[in-house]
Formats: structure tokens, sequence, C-alpha cells
């Protein structure tokens, strides 16, 4: 846009009452037969002269220097001490067009950042509801059995035994939600740093499904790779915390990965992609509904929240994964239809 300055304003201010004078002048002077063209000429500059000057003086007074107060007052928000004396210098030349431009993103600019902030508010707001709910479901079942056995049912051997595994199980629940949170609060303040080596992911990939055998077979998972891999395939990232990556999503392929016929295949796969490996991990599970797809590493969020909890997850696993995956500069996507299965795949930097 054009940018106008009050002295430009004046100046159409000027033509146009100096016009309007000189019509009504002429026609006066013609009507009374006095034409005077000299007459109306000099009269018709002094108008524009003085119009001229007296606007640009009351636009000066009445509106440039309260405007300009008003941007100084934003622009010395905006800015330091040091930069500002440089600055104001600057600002006395600037045009009210300018003036608006630069009010205007400024409004933007604080806009976004209170949107963000409203947001990070009630995401913590969130997140604590939630943590506090999550520690209260085993706390009062602690309480539950401790009581139980307080009212004499530690008389009896059997019982007490029952009551104490589950006492047990439930701690074993608080320790796990309060290691990840510990996790994710490292990963967040960047406490936890990357110790990128060179290694074989199919190996790795391979270590971790070992690990995760006898629970895959209790859950009537087979984990299986794509094909045989015999070469190594080499990735640069950290070697732990990719191990921790894949042990969730696998883990997870086993707790929701079976199929209406009461079993399923994990299926693993790595692709060359130039300067990256693309890993991928699919199961033959219930799938996930588009509408959770957004949401799904968010922490404590969960698709089937009973189904989760009696498999015994802590809701934080997909978090901690994003965050690890995020913090190698990589990126994780999951692709998922109902009845069908899921997919998770993400990308590592090829090593050397
Ligand atoms: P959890 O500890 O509950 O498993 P995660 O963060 O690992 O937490 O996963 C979040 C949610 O995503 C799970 O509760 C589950 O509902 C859903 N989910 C994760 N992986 C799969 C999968 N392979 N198939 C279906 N749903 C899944």
């Amino acid at each position: 846009m054009k940018s106008t300055n009050h002295k430009q304003l004046s100046f159409s201010l000027a033509l146009l009452v100096s016009f309007l004078t000189a019509s009504i002048l002429f026609l006066w002077l013609y009507l009374a037969q006095k034409f005077n063209l000299i007459f109306i000429g000099c009269f018709v500059i002094f108008i524009f002269v003085s119009t001229y000057f007296f606007s640009t003086y009351m636009f000066q007074i009445f509106v440039v220097e309260k405007i300009r107060l008003i941007y100084k007052n934003i622009h010395n928000f905006k800015i330091s001490k040091k930069e500002n004396d440089a600055q104001q210098k600057l600002i006395a030349t600037k045009t009210l067009d300018e003036v608006d431009t630069e009010v205007q993103e400024w409004i933007q600019g604080n806009k976004k950042e209170y949107d963000e902030l409203k947001k990070l508010e009630q995401y913590r707001r969130e997140f604590l509801g939630n943590v506090s709910h999550e520690l209260k479901t085993p706390l009062t079942n602690i309480q539950g059995y401790v009581l139980t056995l307080l009212d004499g049912g530690i008389e009896d051997e059997e019982m007490s035994k029952v009551f104490l595994e589950r006492t047990e199980r439930n701690i074993d629940r608080m320790i796990e939600i309060i290691n990840d949170l510990e996790e994710i609060s490292q990963l967040e303040s960047g406490v936890l740093t990357l110790k990128p080596i060179t290694f074989d992911i199919v190996a790795l990939t391979r270590e971790v499904v070992d690990l995760l055998e006898t629970k895959a077979e209790l859950f009537n998972i087979k984990l299986a790779f794509a094909e045989l891999y015999e070469s190594p395939i080499k990735v640069f990232a950290d070697k732990e915390n990719i191990k921790k990556v894949l042990t969730n999503i696998l883990d997870n392929s086993i707790k929701y990965g079976l199929n209406e016929k009461g079993r399923g295949k994990s299926k693993i796969s790595f692709f060359d992609m130039d300067e990256d490996i693309l890993i991928e991990i699919t199961d033959q599970g219930m799938g996930i509904s588009d509408e959770h797809i957004p949401r799904l590493f968010e922490r404590f969020y969960r698709v089937d929240k009973n189904r989760s909890r009696d498999v015994g997850g802590s809701g934080l696993g997909l978090a901690i994964v994003k965050h690890i995956i995020e913090a190698h500069r990589q990126s994780i996507n999951v692709r998922s239809a109902l009845g069908v299965g899921t997919t998770f795949a993400f990308t590592l930097k090829k090593g050397n």
C-alpha cells in the first residue's frame, strides 16, 4: 500500500480547499461582472499556503504527536534500551502507514504468543490432572488391599498372598509411571543429551525381539522380519534410546496387535531412503480410528483406556518415543485402518 504522511494529507486538503475557493470566487466575480484573474490567482495561492501550513500544524499537534507517543510506547516495549536510543530518530521519520503496519505486526505477534501461552497453560492443567488420576488408581487399590488385610484378612494366608501380590503389581505400576515421567522431563529439559554412534539397526531390533519373545508368545503374537536382512543396516543414532523406541513400538504391537481370531503377526521392515533408513512395524490388531491419530503421541493419551490399563501401559510410551525421534531430528508417523492393523514408521540417519 502507498504510504501517506501528514504533509501529503495537508497538501491534498489545501488543494481541495483552494479548488473550492477558486470555484466559488470565480462564479461570484463572474456573476458580479467583476472578474479579475490576478486577484483570484493571488487569493487562491494565499488560501492554499495558509490551509497547507495550518492543517500541517494541526495534524502535527493533534494527531501525529499523539499517535507517535502511542507507537513510541509500543516500540519501547518491544526493544531494549540500547537499541531504543538508536531508533528514536527513526521513529520521527516514520509515516502513519508504516506505523500502522508495525503496530499491526506487533499485535499479531502478541496474539500468537498469548494463544501459545494459553495452550501451554491448558496443557499443564490437563497434565497435572492426568498425573494425579494415574497415580490415584493404584494408590486406591493398595489402600483397599492393606485395609482388608488389617481388618483380619492377614489371618488367611492364601488371601494375604493374593493381596500382597496385587499390591506389588500396583506399586510396579506407580514406579513405571514415575520412571516414564522422569524420562519425559529429562528429554524435555534437554538434560538427556544424545550420544549417537554408528550401529546395525537389524541386530538391535533382533535383540529387542528376543527380549519380547516370551511376552509375544503369551499374547499369541508372532514377531517377524519382512525379509532375512542378512547384511547389517547401519544407522547413526543414540543406540540406548533407539532401543527404547523399538521396545515401545514392538511392545504396543504385542499389546494391541490381536486380531478377531485372537492372534496376530507384527512385521518389521527396513527401507533405504537415500540419506535415511525407514523402519516400519506393522501389526494386524484392532487399528486406531482417524480421530485418535493426531493425539496419539500426547502424554497419557489412550484410545482404549481400559485395554491399555489391563495390559499394563503407563500411557507415556509413545510420548517418549516421539521425543526421542525428534531429538534425533527425524520423524515418526502412524498409519492405521480399523480391523486391519497399524503401522508405526520412523526414520534414522544412515551410518557409515
Ligand atoms: P500405553 O502405555 O497405554 O500403551 P502408549 O503411549 O504406548 O501408551 O500408547 C498410547 C495409546 O495408543 C495406547 O493406549 C493405545 O490405545 C494406542 N496404541 C498404541 N499402539 C497401538 C497399536 N499398535 N495398535 C492400536 N493402538 C495402539
